[in-house]
């Protein structure tokens, strides 16, 4: 087993107990025991409308026969317009051009350089700093890591790209709030104060996901980025939306641009773009930011922006996320999403009171089930609740001090009842 050095992952542990998933279909996996586990984080936000979908499948298979693979640099195949052109008639309104890449970090750190480039485009490459928020997550790369508010996934790495975070929004007064909280507009004026103090001609953007996910189910506050987007318009920054996580229907709405009604100014995508089945990011521009980048590219042989990856618009992610799409549209992925969460909020919250949760917070299919800390090790108890889930045959995400649920949109009623059931026994359970 120690060949494959696995990612994010306590490699000691589950080398010494193995959990080996060999098959998924629906909602559930099959462990390498022949046992169905419900799969509470549609994979890790990002199979949500199902596994095992054939429709996809038989798209990847076609392809492959047909077109292996074609060089994305300076010579393309048609897949990658056909699904730039749905991608955009699916992004809200004025996003209109569509740059792949390959899984999400990827999305994080082409959009942070997209937006340095535009500014230098634009005749003020002066205009390069780059702000987050405190637990944001936008991967693993370099930029992404940077920018990212997450403590541990920064240190011991050395520098990283230099950035500045806004402060989180979690607020003790927000404690087991219902979906969006009430309390807290007002820390997005904390961007105001730091594009102030260092002068608005030397910031780029901000970074932040509508809705924070892998430190937990963290839901901006009523007003919170409204706010963020006039402050940014004030002072001519650039916003953009990480909406890896909640792109395509996580929080009962189209994306969370949608949900808020903020529109950025770049977003990222990745996860249910394939709905996972072939690993692929996008960003999302808008119309000015592209046109710059058209109008200040020089002779027209010349590259307009010197980025790309081997395999940015694959044959077979071009292929799956076509097909992914026609199943997001054709049954209704965002409403079906809409019409569980008010059953699966208040199933949530039903754990409330049990022992060790401190607060529970959630947002469409979303959900963080914060738990009390041992002293200094944050993790202990989310992990041991995590482990004994998946002996009742129950997977589920822990990741800091919470454990996190995101079922696949095609979950029924009665599957997110036997998920609580679960919880409420294991939770307590834990010393
Ligand atoms: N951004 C957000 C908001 C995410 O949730 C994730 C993954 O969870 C990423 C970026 C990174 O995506 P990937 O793991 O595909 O690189």
């Amino acid at each position: 087993m120690d060949a494959f050095w696995m990612p994010f992952t306590g490699n000691r542990q589950f080398k010494a107990d193995p959990r080996l998933i060999v098959g998924a279909e629906g909602c559930c996996y099959r462990d390498a025991d022949g046992r169905e586990i419900f799969d509470s984080l549609s994979g890790l936000w990002c199979v949500s409308f199902g596994h095992g979908r054939t429709e996809i499948a038989d798209a990847i298979a076609r392809t492959a026969r047909e077109l292996d693979y074609a060089p994305p640099f300076q010579y393309a195949h048609p897949l990658a317009f056909e699904l730039a052109s749905r991608v955009k008639a699916l992004t809200p309104a004025g996003l209109d051009h569509v740059f792949f890449t390959n899984s999400g970090s990827e999305s994080a750190d082409t959009a942070l350089k997209m937006a340095r480039a535009y500014w230098a485009k634009r005749g003020a490459p002066e205009k390069t700093r780059l702000i987050g928020r405190a637990k944001g997550y936008h991967g693993v790369n370099v930029g992404g890591t940077g920018v990212g508010g997450i403590e541990a996934n920064r240190k011991g790495f050395g520098d990283m790209l230099t950035s500045e975070h806004l402060p989180h929004t979690l607020l003790e007064d927000n404690r087991f709030s219902r979906g969006i909280p009430e309390h807290g507009a007002e820390l997005a004026d904390a961007l105001e104060d730091m594009i102030e103090a260092h002068g608005a001609d030397t910031v780029a953007a901000v970074m932040v996901e509508p809705m924070g996910g892998s430190a937990g189910v963290i839901v901006p506050p009523k007003g919170y980025l409204n706010r963020l987007r006039a402050i940014c318009d004030r002072h001519d920054v650039l916003l953009i939306f990480d909406e890896v996580l909640t792109g395509f229907g996580r929080t009962g709405a189209s994306f969370g641009a949608e949900l808020f009604g903020v529109r950025p100014d770049i977003m990222t995508l990745a996860k249910n773009l394939t709905n996972a089945a072939v690993p692929m990011g996008a960003v999302v521009v808008s119309d000015a930011i592209y046109q710059t980048f058209m109008n200040e590219g020089g002779p027209e042989y010349q590259i307009e922006f010197f980025h790309g990856y081997t395999y940015s618009a694959h044959p077979l992610a071009c292929a799956a996320g076509l097909a992914a799409l026609d199943i997001y549209e054709r049954e209704h992925m965002v409403e079906r999403a809409a019409k569980l969460a008010p059953y699966f909020e208040a199933q949530v919250h039903g754990l409330r009171g049990l022992r060790h949760v401190v607060d529970i917070r959630n947002l469409g299919l979303a959900a963080a089930i914060q738990i009390d800390p041992v002293d200094g090790e944050p993790g202990r108890r989310p992990w041991q609740i995590a482990m004994a889930a998946w002996k009742r045959g129950l997977y589920l995400r822990f990741g800091g001090d919470t454990v996190q649920l995101g079922p696949p949109f095609i979950t029924e009623p009665a599957q997110i009842d036997m998920v609580c059931n679960i919880l409420e026994d294991v939770i307590p359970a834990v010393e």
